[in-house]
């Protein structure tokens, strides 16, 4: 790909947009930006691209910028249905993802994972499995590094990680990952995607270039995944909770079984620090992909007996007289909190609620019903889960994350749980996830 003298426009400035343009720039693009917040908030990068002479526009994306360009790249967080890049499309100026654009020169094999949930944790996993194998890798995307860092072509990289969106894959054409791996589909992000099918179909492109040399990794026991699973060109692998698969990984409550070039494999989970039955099917993912690419399974052992998890996903923060409290505030969607409740055999005390996605309730009724003692309701959409989910368990709504805390601390009973896990994004009360975790655990610390 020749970048040399061609426009290129890079939508979106936050730490992936600002290494695609020092990319582009090195490649003697002639490169301009586009950056929906304002400058006073972005200072920083500002700065660092008025010394790159990049011209730049803020506060918002105008048509007649979009359309002078002969490319334009879309960082990851950026809805490729923005009106000025569907007009650049009818004008037939190409638009690629920075995923897009980092594979054209990325010359190692790559690992994508995708799915509504697990991708940073699943990514994680395998990044740590690969180097305990001894594998020069790297991991990029969300988690890591930005992707376009890995492509600078003096990579010293053998295989690289990286976990990727529905968003970047809209805009991809040739990204050929050697391994993709699809953990689950729900639903998500209809705030964005007007239909449910679209959003699917987005996922679904991860499969698009790979031809039978390559390998795909599925998630056996989700509907929505298997309707692809005949139609798709490279050799599959599956993983399931419920049933013992032929070729890939199974789980019979206490080990992970291996079946992998005609042999079979066990790994124990009883050193596993990782909680929740969801991070079994991330590491039945991760165990098929780390033994593929020759990680020992010795080593693949050593990384499940060692493996915390991350902050804000299932995290347990503290015990008081016998009431545990976890920390799920990555949990935005309903498919995660779903895994979050079954991860307990204990009632729990539900914090949720926060910006409303607007996707299906139902999924949860039968979770809080057996499940949820009583649910503390915040945020913007405290009223609809209210009125679709109230009847089911004893529910209050409160103003703040301390107020619900401070409830849910009173009621709390000896052995219950107490669950931070939304089901909603964060950006009405908080500035992101972390944020929100943050928040709840210096209430519960507080207690
Ligand atoms: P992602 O990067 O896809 O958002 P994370 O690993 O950050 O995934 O986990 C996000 C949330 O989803 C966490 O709250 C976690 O409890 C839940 N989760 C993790 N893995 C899975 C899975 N395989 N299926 C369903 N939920 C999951």
């Amino acid at each position: 790909m020749n970048l040399r003298g061609r426009k290129v426009l890079v939508v979106g400035l936050a730490r992936t947009g600002l290494a695609t343009v020092k990319f582009l720039k090195e490649r003697g693009a002639i490169v301009s930006t586009s950056e929906v917040k304002p400058k006073e908030e972005m200072k920083e990068v500002a700065q660092a691209l008025a010394e790159m002479s990049v011209s730049m526009e803020w506060g918002g994306h105008t048509l007649d910028h979009f359309l002078r360009q002969d490319l334009i790249i879309l960082s990851p967080g950026v809805d490729p249905s923005l009106e000025a890049v569907q007009k650049a499309l009818d004008r037939s100026i190409p638009v690629i993802s920075e995923l897009e654009l980092a594979y054209r020169f990325i010359k190692v094999p790559l690992i994508a994972i995708t799915g509504t949930n697990g991708k940073t944790t699943t990514s994680l996993l395998i990044g740590e499995m690969l180097k305990e194998g001894e594998k020069r890798v790297g991991v990029g995307g969300n988690v890591g590094e930005p992707l376009i860092l890995f492509a600078d072509g003096k990579s010293q990289w053998e295989i690289l990680v990286v976990e990727v969106s529905s968003f970047q894959l809209e805009g991809i054409d040739t990204f050929r990952p050697r391994c993709s791996i699809l953990l689950n589909i729900t639903e998500d992000h209809l705030d964005r995607y007007p239909r449910y099918e679209d959003y699917i179909e987005a996922k679904i492109r991860i499969f698009k270039n790979q031809t039978p040399e390559d390998i795909a990794i599925l998630n056996r026991d989700d509907p929505i995944v298997m309707r692809y699973a005949q139609k798709i060109k490279p050799e599959t692998f599956f993983f399931s909770l419920k049933e013992r698969v032929e070729k890939g990984s199974f789980y019979n409550g206490e080990d992970i079984f291996l079946r992998l070039g005609g042999k079979e494999e066990i790994y124990s989970l009883k050193e596993s620090p990782l909680k929740g039955i969801h991070n079994v099917e991330n590491m039945m993912a991760a165990v098929i992909a780390a033994r593929w690419f020759g990680s020992s399974s010795e080593a693949i052992q050593r990384v499940i007996d060692q493996f915390k998890g991350l902050e804000h996903r299932l995290e347990f923060v503290r015990e008081i007289e016998g009431v545990f409290y976890y920390n799920d505030s990555k949990g935005t969607n309903v498919g995660s909190v779903v895994k979050s409740l079954q991860s307990f055999q204990n009632p729990v005390i539900l914090i949720a609620g926060g910006k409303d996605k607007k996707t299906d309730l139902a999924p949860l009724r039968e979770w809080i019903k057996g499940r949820v003692r009583r649910m503390i309701l915040i945020g913007e959409a405290k009223e609809r889960m209210a009125s679709e989910l109230g009847g089911l368990t004893d529910t209050v709504l409160a103003e703040t994350m301390e107020e619900a805390v401070v409830l849910a601390h009173r009621t709390a009973r000896r052995g219950e749980v107490v669950l931070l896990s939304p089901a909603c994004s964060s950006f009405d009360m908080f500035k992101d996830y972390r944020e929100r975790g943050e928040v709840f655990k210096k209430a519960v610390l507080r207690l």
